[in-house]
């Protein structure tokens, strides 16, 4: 499914956007806060437009999109734009979107700026492989599971994205605070620890012996690293 981030704050603005954004088959992924939408994008990296509303309760939808930028260039950007808002500010700050749409807006108007903005960010290609095999293991990046051996392994969202880091890089070193920015964001300011955690459960769960890792292998004072 075409995943679309719809941030807004208002309720039935909201809903109309997700109804019409359903009818052309996109998959629309709500939020209500700044703070909402960077959760969501976090649990869903594979979100290829956001909406973003710039009038919001918490950040407005400039430093939403700013946030965005300073992980992300390929996402395709729109802000929604009220028609009271000066136009000159807006164009101003709006360095990191690739489009605006003026509210209100018609359910046509705001799907054609989708449609077109979703085919230059190449959400409509197969250009990512839709499953990775490595050794035992398939991870497939549609359904965001994981197998080993045929065997479906369950994992939790943050599991997933660091099996899907690893899977990208095998064979390379990658620092604890590599593995944190690329999996929990940079705007994550909890600590390291975060990441061994995840790791130890992670290896009870994809290790043959969690007690002597073969896959995921410690590089001490530095990271882990993804082989066989
Ligand atoms: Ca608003």
């Amino acid at each position: 499914m075409k995943k679309v981030l719809v941030l807004e704050d208002e309720a039935s603005i909201r809903s109309f956007v997700v109804i019409n954004l359903k009818r052309s088959g996109y998959e629309p992924i709500e939020a209500a806060t700044g703070a909402q939408a960077l959760e969501q994008i976090r649990q869903h990296p594979d979100i290829k437009v956001a909406l973003l509303d710039i009038m919001l309760p918490d950040i407005d939808g400039f430093e939403v999109c700013r946030r965005i930028r300073a992980t992300d260039s390929n996402m395709g950007i729109i802000m929604l734009t009220a028609r009271t808002q000066e136009m000159d500010k807006v164009t101003g700050l709006m360095t990191g979107a690739d489009d605006y749409v003026t509210k209100p807006f018609s359910p046509s108007e705001l799907t054609a700026r989708i449609d077109a903005l979703y085919r230059r960010v190449g959400g409509d290609s197969a250009a990512e492989a839709v499953e990775i095999r490595q050794g035992p293991f398939k991870l497939n990046v549609r359904n965001r599971t994981l197998e080993k051996n045929g065997q479906r392994i369950k994992l939790t969202q943050v599991e997933y994205s660091i099996m899907k880091l690893f899977m990208d890089n095998p064979g390379k070193a990658m620092s604890r605070e590599d593995i944190l920015n690329a999996v929990w964001g940079r705007d994550y300011f909890g600590e390291l620890k975060i990441v061994d955690v995840n790791i130890r459960r992670l290896r009870i769960k994809i290790e043959d012996d969690s007690t002597n890792p073969t896959y995921i292998t410690t590089i001490w004072g530095y990271g882990y690293k993804w082989g066989f």
